[in-house]
Parts: C-alpha cells; structure tokens; sequence
C-alpha cells in the first residue's frame, strides 16, 4: 500500500530556501549556469537584488549593502539618481524608439565633442564591446589592413580579436618578448588569432619592437589607459607617447577604450595626456544607468562610417543605437558629472586609496592598492604589479581575495570581483571612512588565516 505522506511533516522537515536560493533553483532550469552575465555569480548562488538608492542596494532577502562596484563601473551617480529618473520618465511616455532619428542624439553627441578636443565626430551603439569592435572595424576601413594590436590581459569586450590573450596564465603567454595570442572561448578561429599581435603594457621597448614586426599590416594598436585587469597602473607618458609615434609613423591609428576611464578627468582619462588617440571606444558611464557604447574621434576615420560616401567602406546599424531612453539619460548623467563633480570625486578616490594604504600597514599583511581618480583596486601582492604577469595572481592570492572579497559582503560592502572599486557621486568621505574600516577588518582576518 501506498503511504500517504503527512503534509506537516513533508513541510517540516522541508529545508527553508532564502528568497535567493529560490530564485537561483529556479533561474538554472532557464538560464545557462542560473544567469545572464558571469559576473553576479557568487558562491553558492547570486543574490538577487531588490532595489538600489544612491550608493546603497538592497537584496530580496531585505539586506542593505553599500555599492562599490556600481554595475562595473557604470553608475557614476548610484542608484535611481533622480535628474535621470525625472529625465527618462519624461521620455518614456513619449515613445522609446521609432525608427525616426531624434533631437536628443544630436544633442548629446554636441555634448560629448564638446567635452573632449579630439572627439570631431560620434557615433553611437549599445555596448562597450560593440564600441570597440566598431572602433577595430573603423581601423581596418580606414587603413585597409587586416590587423590590430593590444596589450596583454586587457580587457575589451568580447569581440573575438579584442579578447585575444584577455585570460592568458603562465602555462600559455609564452615569451615576453613576443606574448602569445591566446584565445579565450573554445573554437576561436586560428586565423582571428593570427590577426592579433600582443604587446606587454608599460613596455615601451619590446611593445615597439614587437610592432615593427607588423608594420605595414596593422590596422590600430589598441589601448586602455588605466587597464583594469593588467593591475588599474595608468600608462605612463613614455609608453603612450611611443605608441602614438609608432602609430602615426607606420600608418596605423591609435584607439583608446575609455569605455571605464571616461570618469578619470572630464574629458576622460586621456586629457592627462600630452598625445591624442585618433578614435576612442566610450561605454558604461555615459549611458546614465542604461545599455550604451559610442566611438567617437577624428572626423576623416570617422567619415568611413558615413553611408553618403560612395563606397561606403564601413556600413553599420544597430536597432537600438542612439534610443532616446539612453540618450537623455546619458546626457542627463554627463550634465551632472561636470568638472567640478569630476574634481571632488577624484579628491574621494585620492583618500579611499591612502585610507587603504593605510590601512594595509595597520594589517601588516601582503597587499598593495593601485587605481587613479575614482577608481581602486586591492591585490594580495606586496607592491603594484607593473603589467599583466606582474598581476596575475597565484593559487594563494586567489584565496586570499576571495576570502576578502566574501568578508567584505558579509560585512555591507559590494567590490568588484578583481578586488575594485568605483566610486560614484552619491558617496561622501564618511562612506569612504567606513570602506576602509571594513576593509582592515577584512585585512586583520585575511593575517589571521593565511598569515603576512
Ligand atoms: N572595455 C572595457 C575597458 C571594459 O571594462 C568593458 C566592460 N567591462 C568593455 C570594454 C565592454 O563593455 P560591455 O560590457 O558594455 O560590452
């Protein structure tokens, strides 16, 4: 005979799922690995969030964190920042895109060109990584060859030849004096391989060595100025300026991504420089909370994308580019973000990194920080790596950040999972002061289990 089971004990003796352990069960029946981007995973599943104000989100289990990872660097005023709510509610009543240009994209682009002296032109699409595959495929148009050049370990999106060498280890980048180009998905054609040449960054030496090598063939060298997983070390002077000589000697364009360093000064981080870049890859911030990427830069390589040019030498479109939603909330956002915003949150940023540093020595333990203006990164090395290799993190740095980056979390604070920050407006210095309290109790801890 089949036994009934009793209700009240099946209930009783049922598990209690938190709110996110029930979203997360349900999620991996849906979504490959229960999400839609890696980077919310968390161990043993995502929390999920129920809504954000200013710098602080709160999850669905009712819990409050301060938000120092800003959706990856993209909320450069927090969460539901009002001028942008105000500004896209207006919008949206009216329409949020219609296959008719809008005022407001020009807008924004006069916007933007003002903003920084070398952006003659702009255009506008849906991402960080399909700005920079614009800006590759603009190159090649406008050089006619076929290859790029980027720094090893830089992140730039996900285009297949923008990826290349971005999660190189020691068993696979082969020499320093020529870096392999390593894939990073499974089956990425040999021949996307071989049209990409890695060069180490801060290197400007063997970076020009290696470039001579391609000189007739390459179509841009591909830079991030402040690169935030090669160790968030600016460029120096040196090795841009030598960069931009051997661009504009052999034919090939210098390209920016400041798709993350646009926050670094008001006209992005290259107005810390003496050269200008020939285009420049935008993103995150300049979206106001929303999907957004541009390419913007010297009118004639712009010009490749102009369909009034006969032949038009880089056709492109995009159903979403330039919606009115993003437009407005981006240029609502940048309104706010003006120099003296740019100038008061760098002063943050100059003391959440000396708190840190501080903080470090209290600790007396192995850890270092790097990161410029607004930005911050720990890692678990005594001093700032200066390249990508200098970065990459041993077993033991791996499970020290990690263990860092739970207590961190468990203690209110949201980091990005390298170990960085991103300041927003929406934070004061007693904010900051809490960080770093946190963080040299996280500190202390990480002594206390690993030891110095
Ligand atoms: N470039 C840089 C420097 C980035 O950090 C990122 C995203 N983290 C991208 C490009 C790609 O942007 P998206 O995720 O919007 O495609």
């Amino acid at each position: 005979m089949m036994a009934i089971p009793d209700e009240n004990l099946l209930e009783a003796d049922a598990p209690e799922l938190t709110a996110s352990e029930a979203l997360y069960n349900r999620a991996l029946q849906v979504l490959p690995g229960g999400c839609s981007r890696n980077t919310v995973l968390r161990e043993p599943h995502p929390i999920y969030a129920a809504y954000g104000k200013g710098c602080y989100v709160t999850d669905v289990e009712g819990v409050e964190r301060i938000d120092f990872a800003n959706n990856m660097a993209s909320l450069i005023h927090g969460h539901a920042f009002s001028p942008v709510v105000d500004a896209v509610n207006d919008q949206l009543k009216r329409g949020t895109a219609y296959t008719l240009a809008t005022e407001v994209e020009i807008q924004y682009a006069e916007e933007l060109c003002e903003r920084v002296p070398g952006f003659e032109m702009i255009r506008f699409v849906n991402s960080g990584t399909e700005a920079v595959m614009c800006a590759i495929k603009a190159s090649r148009a406008f050089t006619g060859r076929p290859k790029i050049a980027k720094v090893e370990g830089a992140y730039h999106g996900t285009y297949d030849f923008a990826e290349v060498s971005q999660t190189s280890t020691p068993s696979n980048w082969g020499e320093v004096d020529k870096p392999a180009s390593v894939p990073v998905s499974f089956g990425t054609p040999r021949s996307a391989l071989d049209d990409v040449v890695v060069i180490p960054f801060n290197d400007p030496r063997r970076a020009v060595q290696i470039l001579e090598e391609h000189a007739s063939e390459l179509a841009c060298v591909l830079v991030d100025l402040i690169p935030h997983r090669v160790g968030l070390m600016p460029a120096t002077d040196q090795f841009l300026a030598a960069i931009r000589d051997w661009t504009s000697t052999n034919g090939s364009l210098l390209v920016c991504d400041e798709v993350i360093t646009f926050r670094n000064a008001f006209g992005g981080a290259q107005q810390n420089y003496s050269v200008r870049p020939d285009l420049t890859a935008l993103g995150k911030m300049i979206g106001g909370g929303f999907p957004v990427g541009a390419l913007a830069g010297r009118h004639d390589v712009m010009s490749v994308m102009d369909p009034l040019r006969k032949p038009l030498l880089f056709p492109h479109s995009g159903t979403f580019s330039a919606n009115p939603i993003t437009m407005i909330a981006g240029s609502t956002a940048m309104k706010y973000f003006d120099k003296v915003a740019v100038d008061k949150l760098n002063v943050l940023g100059d003391r959440v990194r000396k708190q840190i540093e501080e903080a470090i020595r209290l600790a007396d333990v192995r850890a270092c920080v790097t990161g410029s203006g607004s930005m911050f990164r720990i890692l678990m090395k005594q001093t700032p790596p200066e390249n990508y290799r200098d970065a990459f993190a041993n077993d033991d740095e791996v499970a020290r950040l990690k263990f860092f980056l739970d207590f961190m979390f468990a203690n209110g604070v949201m980091l990005i999972s390298t170990g960085t920050g991103m300041l927003s407006t929406a934070m004061r210095t007693s904010e900051i002061d809490w960080l770093t309290e946190v963080v040299l109790d996280g500190l202390i801890e990480i002594r206390r289990k690993f030891g110095q």
